[in-house]
This record gives structure tokens, C-alpha cells and sequence, in this order.
């Protein structure tokens, strides 16, 4: 697969650089360029044009080669590429459908839930996914290389015993940034946990750093991972070394996942994932139903299929290998289970 992607008919490509920062520096970010390089028509990167203009398109290499050449309804490729349809207005679909903008508690905090914080660590993120929540999030306003109005927050609460560093991607701060937040975070008293929700692992699995295992291991604080996976042609063999990596140095791995029209929404892709997630010792987590996020509603999959897909996941798989199928209700006092 990665031939097709890197040895063009000029001849062999230079190799892809192996630096988790280059790849990511080195992504696609013109849908001209992702269709010509998988011999897609050019009236898809005309149709995605507007749309990225709206929201820009960003795709690293290393995910690009998982990508099935010429074949527009690779589920890989549809949860990248923009659309026209992102364009079209829906009833019930906003630019903020989990009303954040309420639950910010300080610059770049969100604190929906008793015990637990959201830090948005980062604006940026390792790709840009159609289906994105956060597509609209007003991150220059939140997110800030200056953590100490965060900390002093957090410090003055004894109620929060776990932080969530989410974005964008925390993971794309650097390990040294990382492990200096660790040590702030860390030196509150009343802290237990520090849990990373990241896609970063499986896009550009060289991210896995030893500096990053260094700072995830050496922290007082209880260090959980939750990487966000939606189709098992997502995980190549570097990204089962990555994730190998991560619960070898003692990091419990966790996964979420997005239930998107035309990409995962069949019971035998989703037994594929999971089981695929558990062969590597990844323990499936969330799999959530889209939120209603303006210019994501051809992603939607209604009520009654979804029940369905998750029934027969409950017939074929092991209890511990399904995930818990949720929704988020603006103001609710967690993630809320559906059927
Ligand atoms: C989803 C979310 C969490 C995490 O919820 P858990 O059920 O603990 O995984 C925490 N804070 C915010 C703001 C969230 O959106
Ligand atoms: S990685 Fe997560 S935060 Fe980033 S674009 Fe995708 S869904 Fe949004």
C-alpha cells in the first residue's frame, strides 16, 4: 500500500521523513494534491475545495498510505476529505452542539463532570476529521502556551483528582512541553490521574516517542491514554508497534470511537475493530454517537441502526471488547448511555 502512495510513475519518492514532526510539517493540505496522489477524479477535489476553504484539509503521509488508491468511498478517506455537503445548513446541527462555550471554567478549561477537568493543551491537531465536534471551537481564545491560570484553577479545587489533556491533539506539543505540564500538574496536591485523549498514535504512529513514554512513566500522577480509532484499516503494523509501546511501558491504552455513515457504521467493521483493538491489548471504550455539529450531519446514522450495529456487537464479541455506546446531552452529569 505504501508503494502506491510513495513511489510515484517518476520514479521512486525520497523516503518519507521518519521525525514525528516533519511527517506531521510534511502533510497533504490541498485536496488537489490527495486525489492526484490516489488517482482520484478531479471533480472530488473540485467538490472540496469550498468546504476546505471553510475548515482547511490536513492529512499526514503516514495515514495517507492506509488510504485505498482510487476508490472514493475508502472509509479512510471519507472521514478526511471535505465535502460539499459540509456546506449545507441542518436543522439541529450547530457550530457548538455541546454548548461548551457554558462549561468553560478558565482559558482553555472545560469541566463538565464531577472530578475530572478538560484541558485544551493544543489547537492543533494530526489531521482534520470531517466529523469534528470541535470543528467550530474557538481554540485561539482557549488554548494557551501559558498554563498558570489553568493550574491556579485546578489548584484551588480539591474536587478534581484527574485531568484530561484534550484539544486539538495534545500530543502534538512537544515532549519536552509535555513533561514540563506533567511536572506542573503533578505538583498539586490533590491530582491522581492525567488521562490523554489523542488521536496523534494513529496517524503518525512514530509520535510514541521514548521522550513521551519517559514523561507519561515518570509522572507521580496515574497516566491513562484514550486514542481515538474508527475503522480497523487505521491500524497498520506501526501503529500496533506504537500502541504496543505505550501499554509496554505501563500506560493503560483505552479507545473512542465516532459511529460515521459510510465509514464504520456496519456491526462487521466495528467486530473487526474491536477485536483487532484487543488482540493488541487495547481495551474499547467509547464508541460515540456523532454530535450534532453544523456541516457534519451526512455522517449521521439513525437511532434504530445503530442500536442494531451494537446489539450484534454485543452477540459476537466478548463483554469486556464492547465498547459503551454514548451520547452527550448538553448539561448532563456524564456521557450518557444509548441503547
Ligand atoms: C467526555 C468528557 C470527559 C470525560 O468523560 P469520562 O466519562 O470520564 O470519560 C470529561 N470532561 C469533558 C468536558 C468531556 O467532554
Ligand atoms: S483528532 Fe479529534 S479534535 Fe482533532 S480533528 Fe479529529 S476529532 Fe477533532
Amino acid at each position: 500500500m505504501t508503494d502506491c502512495v510513495f513511489r510515484t510513475k517518476r520514479g521512486a519518492s525520497p523516503p518519507p521523513p521518519a521525525d514525528w514532526q516533519s511527517i506531521l510539517a510534511h502533510s497533504v493540505r490541498s485536496p488537489a494534491e490527495l486525489c492526484r496522489t490516489l488517482g482520484l477524479p478531479a471533480s472530488l477535489a473540485a467538490d472540496a475545495e469550498p468546504a476546505a476553504d471553510r475548515w482547511s484539509m490536513l492529512v499526514p503521509h503516514t495515514y495517507l498510505a492506509r488510504i485505498r488508491p482510487a476508490d472514493p468511498a475508502d472509509p479512510l478517506l471519507r472521514q478526511v476529505l471535505p465535502r460539499a455537503a459540509e456546506l449545507a445548513t441542518t436543522a439541529g446541527y450547530t457550530a457548538d452542539p455541546l454548548a461548551e462555550s457554558h462549561a468553560q471554567c478558565g482559558p482553555g478549561l472545560l469541566q463538565k463532570y464531577r472530578g475530572r477537568i478538560l484541558m485544551v493543551t493544543a489547537p492543533h491537531c494530526g489531521v482534520h476529521c470531517r466529523f469534528c465536534f470541535r470543528r467550530h471551537f474557538p481554540f485561539d481564545n482557549a488554548s494557551t502556551a501559558d498554563w498558570q491560570p489553568a493550574i491556579q484553577t485546578i489548584t484551588a479545587d480539591p474536587s478534581i483528582h484527574e485531568v484530561i489533556l484534550s484539544g486539538g491533539d495534545p500530543l502534538s506539543l512537544s515532549d519536552s512541553a509535555l513533561a514540563d505540564l506533567a511536572d506542573q500538574l503533578a505538583a498539586i496536591p490533590h491530582l491522581r490521574r492525567l488521562r490523554v485523549h489523542t488521536r496523534l498514535p494513529i496517524l503518525i504512529p512514530q509520535r510514541v516517542t521514548t521522550g513521551l513514554l519517559r514523561a507519561l512513566r515518570k509522572t507521580r500522577l496515574t497516566a491513562v491514554t484514550v486514542v481515538h480509532v474508527n475503522h480497523p484499516g487505521e491500524i497498520d503494523a506501526d501503529v500496533a508497534d506504537a500502541l504496543g509501546r505505550l501499554i509496554d511501558a505501563g500506560i493503560p491504552v483505552l479507545s473512542q470511537s465516532v459511529l460515521l455513515h459510510g465509514v464504520n457504521d456496519s456491526a462487521d467493521i466495528l467486530t473487526d475493530l474491536y477485536e483487532r483493538l484487543i488482540d493488541l491489548r487495547v481495551i474499547p471504550y467509547y464508541l460515540h454517537r456523532l454530535d450534532h455539529v453544523a456541516g457534519a450531519a451526512h455522517f449521521e446514522v439513525a437511532s434504530p441502526k445503530a442500536a442494531a450495529i451494537v446489539s450484534e456487537l454485543r452477540a459476537r464479541l466478548p463483554g469486556y471488547a464492547v465498547p459503551r455506546h454514548v451520547c452527550e446531552t448538553p448539561g448532563g452529569t456524564s456521557k450518557e448511555l444509548v441503547a
